[in-house]
């Protein structure tokens, strides 16, 4: 893999950032992951603009124009001969003497790494993964945004520590009211007699791309679905419950805290939104 560091196509090897990165010492930067099919990142678009959005909210400037930086993100396909990848850009503050001021560092750093995309085990999809209700809160939207897609990550992983002690494949964290906000890495939805829920941004969380599509799709296949404040007996007493990312797409859960969901199987409206999550990749050009 040859990695993308301000400019420069690296080998793993030699693909290196000082120890004086603001990114390393303070994870003070954003990022964006991306997974290309047949050699097209899916929703380039919509990842830069939220990789702008999340810029400006920390106020770092961009190195590059977003379309030089969709150009690079290419270029990083192409160099490495992929197709079928998972794509990671990340932009740090860049390296800069100790302390918090930005000023101190002239110029951002930006990396793009990639690799081929492994797909995940089907059996994952077929009979659906564990979750479980974390005690870890998810950030105040005052405090740090969970819109902001930042490099800052330990309210996730002190999370993700928490629900693999637990053998879930997946941590839900509620926000400070104790509403259900989302998963360390991924977007929540429930279906209760025939409707989709899934908790509204006011909850404070990341706009998942892939939640906006499988909005987007629900409407198209007549599946009404609300954006709510959701309580976790709301997921607990769901028919079917499933998560979304860029990488896992669809994916059903079956088990919250133990308990089996609904019957236990993925049920009939996540296996029609999975598929029809497919059926845009495949006609995405
Ligand atoms: N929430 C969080 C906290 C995430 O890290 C992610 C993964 N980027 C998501 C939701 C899902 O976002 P997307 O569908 O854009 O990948």
């Amino acid at each position: 893999m040859l990695a993308y560091v301000n400019g420069k196509f690296l080998s793993r090897d030699d693909a290196k950032v000082s120890v004086f990165d603001h990114g390393f010492l303070y994870g003070d930067g954003v990022y964006e992951t991306m997974r290309a099919y047949r050699g097209k990142i899916f929703f380039v678009g919509k990842h830069l603009s939220r990789l702008k959005q999340s810029a400006d909210a920390i106020s770092l400037t961009l190195p590059l124009p977003l379309d030089k930086i969709g150009e690079a993100l290419n270029e990083a396909l192409t160099v490495n001969k992929l197709n079928e990848a998972y794509i990671r850009i990340q932009i740090s503050r860049g390296t800069g003497e100790i302390g918090l001021d930005p000023a101190l560092c002239p110029a951002p750093t930006m990396v793009i790494l990639t690799r081929p995309f492994k797909d995940y085990p089907p059996e994952l999809y077929a009979n659906g993964v564990a979750v479980a209700i974390v005690q870890t809160r998810r950030n105040h939207p005052l405090a740090l945004d969970p819109a902001i897609k930042g490099t800052n990550f330990l309210n996730n992983i002190i999370a993700k520590i928490e629900s693999l002690r637990t053998g879930a494949y997946e941590g839900i964290m509620l926000n400070w009211k104790g509403y259900v906000a989302e998963g360390t890495i991924s977007n929540i939805f429930a279906v209760r007699k025939g409707i989709l829920y899934t908790p509204a941004l006011e909850t404070g969380i990341l706009e998942g791309i892939t939640r906006d599509l499988v909005l987007h799709l629900a409407r198209k296949e007549k599946i009404p679905a609300q954006e709510k404040l959701m309580r976790p007996k709301d997921l607990t007493r769901a028919d079917e419950c499933f998560i979304t990312n860029t990488t896992v797409e669809v994916l059903p859960v079956t088990t919250i805290d133990g308990c089996p969901v609904g019957s236990g199987r993925p049920g009939p409206i996540t296996e029609k939104l999975m598929r029809a999550y497919k059926n845009e990749v495949q006609h995405y050009v």
